[in-house]
């Protein structure tokens, strides 16, 4: 007669019902959010070309989500991100969940508004991009763009060229065409 304890209280035990509260593995609820900004992810990625380079070596094809400054780059350059002082954070957009508030920051940045911030001043005819097959010159660039701030630009984030250019993308919406 031992066991009656995992009958009736056994299933209201747990912390399913409790928004935010608890969590931890087996929380179908919590995995589905997690997709869903996972998605949200790729959507910001396929919404602009520029996102779909990489914003520091330019080679199509981006893997991870600098979270950091809210930009999307390659798998070469995601791992140079992480030695810089301090380190930036980055995420595989395919192997990580993403939170609500990575995703909208993402969303409210993205390559095309990163570049006007922390490339503002930069001037391909007397700087060169690095190439990501170089990791030496790819280090001595990333240090110069966010540890020097060599070519930061303040007012590149809706100064200039007015407030909002092709910050927020419009939503992807397939419309079609009435018959
Ligand atoms: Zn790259």
């Amino acid at each position: 007669m031992g066991g009656s304890r995992g009958g009736i209280y056994g299933g209201a035990s747990t912390v399913e019902q409790g928004p935010g509260g608890g969590g931890g593995q087996g929380s179908a609820s919590r995995d589905a959010e997690a997709e869903v900004w996972s998605r949200r992810v790729r959507d910001v990625v396929s919404a602009s070309p520029a996102n779909r380079r990489c914003f520091e070596c330019g080679q199509r094809g981006v893997t991870y989500v600098d979270i950091t400054v809210g930009s999307l780059v390659c798998t070469g350059c995601s791992g140079a991100l992480r030695g810089l002082n301090p380190p930036h954070r980055v995420k595989s957009i395919s192997m990580t969940t993403f939170t609500e508030a990575e995703v909208l920051f993402l969303q409210a940045h993205g390559n095309e508004a990163c570049r006007r911030v922390w490339l503002g001043t930069f001037d391909p005819r007397t700087s060169a991009r690095p190439d990501a097959r170089d990791p030496q010159r790819l280090k001595e660039f990333l240090q110069d763009k966010y540890e020097k701030k060599r070519w930061y630009d303040p007012w590149g984030e809706g100064g200039g060229g007015g407030i909002g250019v092709g910050v927020h993308p419009p939503p992807h919406i397939w419309r079609h065409p009435p018959p």
